[in-house]
C-alpha cells in the first residue's frame, strides 16, 4: 500500500484509503470512517495566578463508536491542533479494534504549556475543559484519559468537577485515576509494557534472544521509562535515551554504550520526562545532540515522544544493524520513512499496536470502576500480556500469509473490524 504524507489527519485517512481499497469497502462505509462522528472545539476561560483572564482552546473528537463508548486521552501540548486530535482519535478507533477491546476511539486537547503554568491553574483548566464537554462524555459515551503531559492527578480533578454537575459518584467515567482513587495497578506501566510484550514477541519471530540486544529510545517520559523497565528486566540493554530540554528549547541524547542505568536517570528527571543534562554530565553520559538517538548501532529503535519524528530527511541514519522499530509515541513515522524501513527489511511494530498496551489497561481500569473491585497489580499485568501477545500474534500471522507490512495487516484486521460493527449497527 502507499501512503502519501499530509498533516497528522490527512496521514490517518491516507492511511484509511489505502486500507479500504484493500477491503473494497463500499463508498459510505468510507465516507464515515475517514471523518469523525463528532467533535467539540471550545474555549476554556481560566483566572491565572496573577488574576488574569486568559482563554486556552480545548477539543474533544469522537471518531467512532459502533464498537463501544469511545476512549482516548487528553493531551496537554502548545501546539496542539484540531487536525492532530483527528488523526489520534482516529488512530484510537484503530487501536482498540486491534487489540480486540469493545471501545471506540476519541482524543482531547488543550492547547497550552504545562511548564509554564501552576497546578492549580492547571487544575482550572481540567475542571474548565470537562465543563465544557460533560453533556458529551460519561461511562457509556466516552471516557477519557491521560496523555502527553497529562497525569492521575489531571484525571482525578477532571472526574470530580463532572461528579459534581452530574451528582454521583462515576469512577468509571475516566481512567488513568490515582490508585485507591479509583485507578488500576498497573496502568503506569502499562504502555510501556506493552510496547516491550511486543518487542518481545517480535524478537522471538526474528529468532533473537533479548539478552543479546541493545535498544535506543526516544523521550523518557511515561511510555519510554516503563518499556525501558521491563526491557532491562527481561534481559536487554538500553544504551541511549533522549528528551526535551525545557531551558535550552532543543532536545538531547543521552548514551552510555554500556547501558543506561535507569534508577539513575529518574533521580534527575523532571515530571515531564526532562532529563537534567549537568546532572546526567556528572553521572558519566555522553550528550549527543537530541536526533542522535535514532542513529545508535542498536538492535531496536523504540520513538516514545512525539509524533513525525523519523521523516524521509532523518530515516537514511538508521544504522543497518537495526532489527526491530517500536512505535512507542503515535504517529511517530512519516508515511515516507516508512517505505523506507519496510524496505531496509526492519520489523516495524505499527504504533496502535505497539502502545495498545495503555488503552487495553484503561479498559482494564474501566470494567473494575464499574464493578467497583480492583485485581491485583499480576492479574492486571498477566491480562495485558494475553491481550497484548494474541493481537501481535493475529497481525503478524496475517502479515506473513497475505505479504503485508505489519502496519498493513494491522489496519486490515481493525479497519475490517469497525466496518463490521457499522454494517451490523445497519449505520452502512
Ligand atoms: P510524556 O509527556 O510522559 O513524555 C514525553 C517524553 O518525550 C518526555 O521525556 C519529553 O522530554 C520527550 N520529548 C518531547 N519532545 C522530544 C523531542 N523532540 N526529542 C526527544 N524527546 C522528546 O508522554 P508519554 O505519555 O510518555 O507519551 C509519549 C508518546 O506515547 C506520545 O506520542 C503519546 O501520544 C503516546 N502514547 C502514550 C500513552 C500513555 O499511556 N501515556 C499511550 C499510548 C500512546
Amino acid at each position: 500500500m502507499t501512503y502519501k504524507p499530509f498533516n497528522s489527519f490527512e496521514m490517518a485517512q491516507s492511511q484509511f484509503d489505502s486500507v479500504a481499497e484493500v477491503l473494497s469497502l463500499d463508498e459510505g462505509t468510507r465516507e464515515l470512517l475517514r471523518y469523525p462522528l463528532r467533535e467539540y472545539s471550545f474555549a476554556i476561560p481560566i483566572r491565572l495566578d496573577d488574576g488574569n483572564v486568559r482563554v486556552f482552546r480545548g477539543f474533544r473528537v469522537q471518531h467512532n463508536d459502533a464498537r463501544g463508548p469511545c476512549k482516548g486521552g487528553i493531551r496537554f501540548h502548545p501546539l496542539e491542533t484540531l487536525d492532530t486530535v483527528r488523526a489520534l482519535a482516529m488512530w484510537m478507533t484503530w487501536k482498540c479494534a486491534i487489540v480486540d477491546i469493545p471501545l471506540g476511539g476519541a482524543k482531547g486537547g488543550v492547547v497550552c504549556d504545562p511548564h509554564n503554568l501552576s497546578m492549580r491553574e492547571q487544575e482550572r483548566i481540567c475542571r474548565g475543559w470537562v465543563r465544557q464537554v460533560a453533556q458529551n462524555v460519561g461511562p457509556a459515551v466516552d471516557i477519557p484519559a491521560p496523555d502527553v503531559m497529562t497525569s492521575a492527578q489531571h484525571m482525578l480533578w477532571i472526574l470530580d468537577e463532572f461528579e459534581s454537575i452530574k451528582g454521583a459518584r462515576l469512577p468509571g467515567s475516566i481512567t488513568g485515576k490515582p490508585v485507591g482513587m479509583g485507578g488500576s495497578l498497573g496502568r503506569t506501566e502499562a504502555t510501556g509494557f506493552g510496547v516491550v510484550f511486543s518487542v518481545r514477541e517480535a524478537l522471538k519471530e526474528l529468532g533473537i534472544r533479548v539478552k543479546d540486544t541493545t535498544a535506543s529510545v526516544q523521550g523518557f517520559g511515561n511510555v519510554a521509562q516503563h518499556a525501558i523497565q521491563l526491557y532491562q528486566q527481561i534481559g536487554g540493554t538500553v544504551t541511549c535515551v533522549s528528551s526535551w530540554d525545557q531551558d535550552d528549547k532543543i532536545s538531547y541524547a543521552f548514551r552510555k554504550t554500556n547501558g543506561i542505568n535507569l534508577e539513575e536517570l529518574l533521580k534527575i528527571t523532571n515530571r515531564y520526562g526532562g532529563i537534567d543534562k549537568t546532572k546526567a554530565r556528572d553521572f558519566g553520559y555522553e550528550l549527543l545532540a537530541g536526533d542522535q538517538w535514532i542513529e545508535q548501532d542498536v538492535d531496536i529503535l523504540i520513538p516514545a515522544a512525539l509524533e513525525h519524528q523519523i521523516t524521509e530527511d532523518n530515516v537514511g541514519g538508521i544504522s543497518d544493524k537495526v532489527k526491530v522499530v517500536a512505535e512507542g509515541a503515535n504517529g511517530p513515522t512519516t508515511p515516507g520513512a516508512d517505505a523506507i524501513i519496510q524496505k531496509k527489511g526492519i520489523f516495524l511494530i505499527p504504533d496502535f499496536l505497539a502502545n495498545a498496551g495503555g488503552v487495553i489497561c484503561s479498559y482494564f481500569e474501566q470494567v473494575q470502576s464499574n464493578m467497583n473491585y480492583y485485581w491485583t497489580k499480576d492479574d492486571v499485568l498477566g491480562r495485558l500480556d494475553v491481550k497484548m501477545t494474541s493481537a501481535f500474534v493475529a497481525v503478524s500471522e496475517l502479515a506473513r500469509k497475505r505479504n503485508l507490512s505489519m502496519r498493513d495487516a494491522a489496519y486490515v484486521i481493525a479497519v475490517d473490524r469497525v466496518a463490521k460493527a457499522c454494517r451490523d449497527r445497519g449505520w452502512v
